[in-house]
């Protein structure tokens, strides 16, 4: 009766919002942009995602999103009306106990499904992140793939969602399941516009819960791919469900009780709001927010490929990756190894993510671009200095001119208290700090705020060793610059990059998605015995 009541008032909302415009995406399979559109090329209205149906938004409040590389007004973005935000929680509370119903193996078979459509969208989902973000189509190629071994190792749920018996008491059994939780609200980021969506919705739908995700307002394209894939393989309308804009949808997001965990991933202001508010609500919120990643050099580490990693690491995405290095600990004399990597970074091409020659694109916006001037003449000012000055660079084609580029740049006599050292920029710069000894470095790491990853470069297994068992940084590489763990294990970031008490996929993801109930049975094989048996009044110990 409750279900048919949720379902009715749900077709209603919905109803009401239907009879808005249905749209479709404007990708296909087949088709998708290989180029920068044109200037006055009319921008494409993002639609909502409700029910399994693209809904044109009635919203009065639209907000442009650019190209990167040109600054072209590419698509807009509405802020979801009350209405449609009202349409897609309704949805998903609707569809939560069928889906909930379905057995665990139609939502593996789903979930198969949905690999191979990933896998045979990839390039179009690479193609709008190009467009929308700016990287480039390589890198865009492996932000989907980082999200699509979430969702291949989300068939592992039948494993993954095992419970545990045990006969407690002679034919007494006690079980242990894991239930889901509801209707999860997700809140992404621009960076990477498929991977982390991957990094939940994948999980969510397999452990039977329903979503509604908010994509960043910058980069939406991506995650109605995603959700239009989701459809054609089998979820049914509501399970997942597509909302935009700013705090109005966050806000609603936190606090419409029908949301039962919200998972977050963005920058720290955000990040703290969202856990604070959702927490005091009675919510399950995880909140991985921004880092200040370190790599440390020893003497001993092999030059070229530490140089390698380096640049590829600190500079590639344009720095904008929340696992990008953006210090370097130079241990003793590998300062001296620093002409030689300015002068490989300096090597690395920076312009359109559609050129397949392009090392790292553009910066998101022109704000970023702004605030990361500032930094770098603000560091300057209290001393710091230019090894490398990427300011000013721009692709020689006209139509790049308007672009928000940054080519690498690198600067020394850094460290805390200046800028350069103690934010988190989010572009192609790399602060250089030098220190004595391995001790000093793992010292200047400890002390940082951010927890999310290090790296060390060495050819010494035991100074290797004695560097993981000291530092306290949620991912470790050692000579791997960007230790991100693949699905079987959580995404692990620690300290100031991360909220909350359960990381995202891998077996914490389960957990965090499910609740646990325990079924306690006795099923007497000894019937004969039944009729002796008298009414019990003490506490059953159950021996
Ligand atoms: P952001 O915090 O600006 O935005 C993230 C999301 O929060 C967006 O959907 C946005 O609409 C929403 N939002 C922004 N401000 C808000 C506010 N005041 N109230 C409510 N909602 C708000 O982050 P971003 O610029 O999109 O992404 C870059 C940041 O994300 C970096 O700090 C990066 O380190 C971090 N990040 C972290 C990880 C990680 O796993 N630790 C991964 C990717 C990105």
């Amino acid at each position: 009766m409750l279900n048919l009541a949720r379902r009715t008032t749900a077709r209603a909302v919905l109803s009401a919002v239907r009879t808005k415009t249905t749209l479709s995406l404007s990708s296909t399979v087949s088709s998708f942009p290989t180029d920068h559109t044109k200037p006055g090329q009319e921008p494409y209205l993002t639609p909502s995602f409700i029910n399994n149906e693209f809904i044109k938004s009635e919203s009065s409040e639209w907000f442009d999103i650019h190209d990167p590389a040109t600054n072209y007004v590419v698509s807009k973005v509405p802020q979801s009306t009350p209405e449609e935000l009202e349409a897609a929680i309704a949805a998903a509370e609707a569809a939560f106990p069928i889906w909930k119903e379905y057995s665990i193996i139609k939502r593996q078979g789903i979930a198969f499904k949905f690999v191979q459509l990933l896998r045979e969208n990839l390039d179009r989902i690479a193609s709008v992140i190009v467009l929308e973000q700016g990287k480039t189509f390589v890198d865009a190629q492996g932000d989907v793939t980082r999200g699509l071994q979430v969702a291949e190792a989300a068939c592992n749920i039948t494993n993954d969602l095992k419970g545990e018996t045990l006969e407690v008491s002679t034919d007494m059994e006690t079980k242990m399941i894991r239930e889901p939780l509801g209707v999860i609200g997700s809140i992404c980021p621009f960076n990477f516009p498929a991977m982390v969506p991957l990094w939940s919705l994948p999980l969510i739908l397999v452990t039977g819960n329903t979503a509604v995700i908010k994509p960043s307002e910058r980069v939406p394209g991506a995650s109605l791919i995603i959700a239009e894939l989701v459809a054609k393989a089998g979820v049914p309308p509501g399970v997942v469900n597509m909302v935009h804009g700013k705090h109005d949808t966050v806000n609603k997001l936190i606090e419409d009780p029908r949301i039962k965990a919200l998972n977050f991933v963005g920058g720290d202001k955000a990040g703290k709001y969202i856990y604070e508010k959702g927490a005091a609500l009675g919510k399950r919120v995880q909140a991985n927010l921004g880092a200040k990643n370190h790599l440390v050099v020893l003497p001993d580490a092999n030059k070229q490929q530490f140089i390698n990693a380096l640049n590829g690491a600190a500079f590639g995405a344009a720095g904008q990756r929340c696992m990008a290095i953006s210090v370097l600990v130079t241990v003793g004399e590998t300062k001296e190894w620093l002409a030689d990597i300015a002068k490989d970074a300096g090597l690395l091409k920076v312009g359109s993510g559609f050129d397949p020659k392009s090392d790292l694109g553009p910066l998101i916006n022109p704000t970023s671009l702004t605030r990361t001037h500032e930094i770098i003449e603000d560091s300057l000012k209290a001393g710091a200095k230019l090894l490398l000055d990427g300011r000013g660079y721009k692709p020689a084609e006209e139509r790049f001119a308007n672009g928000n580029f940054l080519a690498p740049t690198i600067i020394t006599n850094v460290g805390p208290g200046i800028r350069a050292y103690d934010e988190e920029i989010f572009a192609p710069v790399l602060a250089v700090v030098n220190v004595d000894t391995i001790d000093d470095a793992i010292e200047l790491v400890n002390n940082n705020k951010y927890g999310n990853g290090v790296a060390i470069f060495t050819s010494s297994g035991s100074s290797a060793q004695y560097f993981t068992k000291r530092i306290d940084v949620g991912q470790v590489g050692v000579n791997v610059p960007i230790p991100v763990p693949l699905p079987m294990f959580s995404f692990t970031g620690s300290r100031g990059s991360f909220l909350g008490d359960l990381n995202f996929y891998g077996k914490a993801g389960v957990t965090f998605l499910t609740k646990p109930k325990t079924i306690t049975s006795s099923w007497k094989s000894n019937l004969i015995d039944e009729h002796i048996l008298k009414p019990s009044t003490s506490m059953p110990v159950q021996q």
